[in-house]
């Protein structure tokens, strides 16, 4: 019966319009040096966002838009770490964890390669997984669109039991 199977794939995506004098945050670690940051309701942490998707996509519960709505002022400024904190209560509520997630983010600059392990180990932490268990990976717009950032995250999702 292929419906048992214990394993689902999530996918989720996240883009945000950049802007100066905004802070720019991605996987939890805060950019230095971003001359820009995301325009957004929240903190815009636009890798919190497209893995908090991955993760609900993988188990057919929707979007986190439907959870933390963006007209609601109660997650004005969230600290996005939270968003993803209470999805992984959702997955788990129903007997599931992710077991590796895999992410594209798309900027510009500045160049994020030396941030490369702090995003994975913050990433993985927070889902509690292995540093090994975290794909990141950078691309450019290659000047298509210098005013966002993009990000593009499948999951893996695996029940207990
Ligand atoms: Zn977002």
């Amino acid at each position: 019966m292929l419906s048992s199977l214990p394993l689902r794939i999530g996918y989720g995506e996240d883009a945000h319009r950049l802007a100066p004098g905004r802070p720019l945050i991605l996987g939890g670690v805060p950019v230095p040096h971003a001359e820009r940051g995301a325009v957004a309701h929240s903190d815009g942490d636009a890798v919190m966002h497209a893995v908090a998707d991955a993760l609900l996509s993988g188990l057919a519960l929707g979007d986190i838009g439907q959870y933390f709505p963006d007209t609601d002022p109660q997650w004005a400024g969230l600290d996005s770490r939270d968003i993803l904190r209470r999805v992984l209560d959702l997955i788990r509520e129903r007997g599931y964890e992710p077991v590796n997630v895999a992410l594209v983010v798309t900027l510009d600059r500045p160049k994020l390669g030396p941030l490369r392990a702090e995003i994975a180990r913050s990433v993985a932490a927070l889902l509690a997984l292995p540093e090994s268990e975290v794909g990141v990976s950078f691309k450019t717009s290659e000047g298509l669109a210098p005013d966002h950032v993009q990000v593009r995250v499948t999951a893996l999702l695996g029940r207990d039991g």
